[in-house]
């Protein structure tokens, strides 16, 4: 038994011989770069998974329209005096609020301009078509007239 034992090990050692140069080198290059290629599917997955939990929460959060505070109101509450506003029954200070806002927000001047002119439209009574022509022609002075005002 140790004679076989024996003639294994040296016919096992007549199989290695010496590595070709750099062989090692390369073998040990090769596994550096199977375990950063690990390291980084590892990183690709847990910001995967990341992401994913992120826009998850992101959709899952309730939506809030865009209603910014201006001069002290939003814009929701612009909108709600808009009508008090154009008939004169709000207070120097709300209106001058609004007027502050509108100065910075487009949005509501533009509502608020279309809302008047809606409220002059439907105030005037229609009359001969000569006297809608005028209206119509008049119509931009008296948004301007409005505006003027609304900036005073
Ligand atoms: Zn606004």
């Amino acid at each position: 038994m140790t004679t076989t034992s024996t003639n294994m090990n040296e016919s096992l050692d007549h199989e290695w011989g010496q590595c070709p140069a750099g062989a090692v080198q390369g073998l040990v290059q090769k596994l550096r770069v199977r375990r950063r290629r690990r390291q980084a599917q590892k990183v690709v997955a847990v910001a995967g998974m990341l992401a994913i939990i992120c826009v998850t929460a992101f959709l899952a959060l309730p939506k809030r329209p865009y209603d910014p505070e201006l001069a002290g109101l939003h814009c929701s509450e612009v909108l709600a005096l808009a009508d008090d506003l154009i008939a004169g029954r709000l207070d120097d200070l709300t209106r001058g609020q609004i007027v502050a806002h509108c100065r910075q927000c487009r949005k509501c001047h533009n509502k608020i301009v279309a809302l008047r002119a809606a409220h002059e439209q439907s105030a005037t009574p229609r009359s001969e078509p000569q006297a809608d022509d005028r209206t119509a022609r008049q119509q931009p002075a008296a948004d301007l007239r409005w505006q003027l005002a609304l900036y005073r």
